[in-house]
């Protein structure tokens, strides 16, 4: 017999979703049933939902009525018969990426280069996806959602379900870093530093021991907030007030950061990245995380004869969330400047609009089931 659950479901782009009854899904094979008690709610969601397929046709959003949510957390509920290592009970986060299991970069840990790489309840990254979304129909928006067992981080006991919301866009800003590693005495622009995923990555840094963050946003007051974490160590620069690159070269003896994140979002102008680009040094990494798009006008001589890396990293890996996590349990990353700001399921629309009434990057915005 069919058992219910809520679900909030997009049946149409540009239309409100609706929470109604939808069957729950049971768990067989390898797969789990996670009750879901918080999904995170991604900024700007319904601007991207109604532009997406036409921003990036190649792109698909899952199947409509569609149960979006990239980030949930919760607890598992019920196992498949051939799950091992994960128990009904278990406190955990779902990580959204999927991936076939089955191909070689699958069998390497490098999940995002699989031909099938997909972010289950949000979108996909070409038309392998549907097979994925097919397969895991539930993103994080309703009470049940099937997940393969390998998809499973498990949270520390330290770490409450509400700030686990966050570890999506902290597990990007964290695969973005260590592709910096060793961070450990050297400079870094922080471009977009006061969003939600800027905010990350400055937690990150500097537990990981980045000397000087250059840290650049628009607005002020939440860049003077960022400061006081840890004034010795971050300088900030409203890029209102003029060009990134030149300022962080006068602070650096003319020289330049050793490298940079730009987190700015799909809607950003790339003239913000092309400046601070040119604020890193000789021989510096610049990692691209945030979605923007559009064509960047690269001088190549540049590239090569300063010996630029330029490096495009999407979410993360299991592996490192599941490092992640035992930062936070240890306390070596400290997220507790993250303020979350709730809303029940039966006001999914109201999460979705309501997104730009926090502090930028300071506030994590979830639906708690
Ligand atoms: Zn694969």
């Amino acid at each position: 017999m069919s058992e219910l659950m809520r679900a909030a479901r997009l049946h149409a782009v540009g239309k409100e979703m609706v929470v109604e009854y939808v069957e729950r899904p049971h768990a067989t094979g390898t797969d789990v049933v996670v009750a879901v008690k918080g999904c995170g709610m991604v900024p700007n969601l319904a601007n991207v939902l109604a532009n997406w397929e036409t921003w990036y046709p190649q792109m698909p959003l899952p199947p409509r009525p569609a149960i979006f949510g990239l980030d949930p957390v919760g607890v598992v509920h019920e196992v498949g018969e051939g799950v091992v290592n994960v128990k009904p009970g278990d406190r955990v986060y779902v990580n959204p990426g999927r991936s076939c299991g089955a191909c070689h970069a699958c069998a390497d840990g490098r999940q995002q280069h699989c031909g099938y790489w997909t972010l289950n309840g949000y979108f996909g990254y070409n038309a392998n996806s549907l097979k994925m979304f097919e397969r895991y129909p539930h993103g994080g928006f309703c009470e049940y959602m099937r997940a393969p067992q390998s998809a499973l981080v498990k949270l520390p006991d330290n770490l409450e379900f509400r700030q686990a919301t966050r570890l999506g866009y902290l597990g990007t800003s964290y695969a973005a870093v260590k592709k910096l590693a060793p961070l450990a005495g050297k400079t870094l622009i922080i471009n977009g530093a006061t969003g939600t995923l800027g905010v990350g990555v400055t937690l990150l840094a500097l537990a990981l021991g980045a000397a000087r963050i250059f840290a650049v946003a628009r607005g002020l007051p939440l860049l003077e907030r960022l400061q006081a974490l840890a004034p010795g160590r971050i300088e900030i620069f409203s890029n209102l007030h003029g060009g990134t690159a030149s300022w962080v070269k006068s602070r650096t003896r003319g020289i330049g950061a050793d490298s940079m994140i730009d987190t700015l979002g799909a809607v950003a102008s790339l003239d913000s990245l092309k400046d601070a680009m040119y604020g890193v040094r000789r021989g510096g990494r610049i990692v691209n995380i945030g979605g923007t798009a559009g064509e960047l006008g690269v001088d190549v001589k540049w590239w090569m004869d300063e010996q630029m890396e330029l490096i495009g990293s999407v979410w993360f890996t299991v592996s490192e969330a599941i490092e992640l996590a035992d930062l936070l349990r240890s306390g070596t990353v400290d997220i507790s400047v993250l303020q979350p700001k709730s809303w029940p399921l039966d006001e999914i629309n109201e999460a979705i609009s309501g997104v730009a009434s926090g502090d930028g990057g300071f506030t994590s915005y979830l639906v708690e089931i």
